[in-house]
């Protein structure tokens, strides 16, 4: 078993941290709000009065933020974790983070004797819960080995995508593909709607033909055509059209640092940010299904 710092304790975080400890890790952890950090505790953490207290001893370093800025602050600032964590220590950074600033703290770590991997995380809130999340992992083999047991206490499949930076490159991709997969289904069953077609014999027959797709699959975007996904819950729970905007946000950063084409990928983050300026931020990312409608929403 690992003493391991955690460090991030939020929607993610959390339930990630809890499952360390259920598998039986030293886990110390830290949050700047104490009620997020008492949860946690309360399940048999143990915390200190700040992040560098709980990382002095620790083999193993996780985070779990919301953005580089704070990863990057985090770890490299004048008072970053940086000056604090042991020769040797492993951190696995798995917040959602552009490519760049996770080579650019992989490589600040290095001068201090420090290893790093990126490994975000696809599988959501549900996922953290129950312990079945994806990792996707940038970093050297050895690095990765050595986390995977404790990445396998938080995850059901664990990734090695690449070098530093890789990890982030491959949720970058695969949320772009999710995204342009979530519109098309959902035009392709409002073109079904506006012209008379029942959408839940549309979605069998799709399903069953050439446009079958995950979206369409198991996260139909068309209220009631399957129980237990956000679509029939009114688009509460599952995965925020803001955190949609914020990944796609990342994809286009990527694809311009590598001068690549992505336009559908383009259009998808135009059409989420238009959805979540529009007031939709909270809900669900299958409500720009509500986008194509021809009724009032
Ligand atoms: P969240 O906002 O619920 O949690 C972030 C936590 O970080 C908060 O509790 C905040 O207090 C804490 N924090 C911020 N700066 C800190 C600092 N300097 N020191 C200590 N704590 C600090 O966010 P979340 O939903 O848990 O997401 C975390 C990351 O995981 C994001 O990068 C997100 O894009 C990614 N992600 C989220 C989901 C999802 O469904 N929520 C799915 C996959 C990936």
């Amino acid at each position: 078993m690992a003493n391991v710092a955690f460090i991030g304790l939020g929607n993610m975080g959390g339930p990630m941290a809890i499952n360390l400890v259920k598998a039986g890790h030293q886990v110390a952890v830290f949050d700047l709000s104490e009620t997020a950090v008492a949860h946690v505790v309360e399940q048999g953490a143990t915390t200190h009065a700040s992040a560098a207290e709980c990382v002095k001893d620790a083999e193993l370093i996780i985070s779990m933020l919301p953005a580089g800025k704070h990863v990057e602050g985090l770890y490299l600032s004048e008072q970053g974790l940086i000056h604090h964590i042991g020769q040797g220590a492993l951190v696995i950074d798995s917040s959602t983070i552009d490519a760049n600033t996770a080579r650019k703290v992989a490589a600040g770590l290095a001068e201090k004797g420090i290893d790093f991997i990126d490994a975000p995380v696809s599988g959501g809130v549900g996922g953290a819960q129950a312990g079945t999340l994806s990792f996707m992992v940038g970093g050297s083999a050895e690095h990765f080995e050595k986390a995977k047991p404790v990445l396998d206490n938080m995850g059901k499949n664990i990734f090695h995508a690449g070098d530093h930076g890789a990890g982030q490159v491959a949720k970058a991709c695969n949320n772009m593909l999710l995204s342009v997969l979530m519109v098309g289904t959902s035009e392709a069953l409002q073109l079904g709607i506006a012209n008379g077609l029942d959408p839940k014999v549309l979605s069998e027959i799709m399903s069953q033909s050439s446009g079958s797709n995950w979206t369409l699959d198991v996260y139909n975007p068309c209220p009631g055509i399957m129980e237990n996904v956000p679509s029939s819950n009114d688009y509460q729970g599952g995965f925020m059209v803001d955190l949609m905007a914020k990944d796609l946000g990342l994809a286009m950063d990527t694809a311009v640092s590598s001068q690549s084409s992505t336009p559908m990928g383009a259009l998808a983050r135009s059409l989420y940010a238009m959805h979540a300026t529009a007031g939709n931020g909270g809900k669900d990312f299958s409500s720009i299904f509500n986008l194509f409608s021809k009724q009032e929403n």
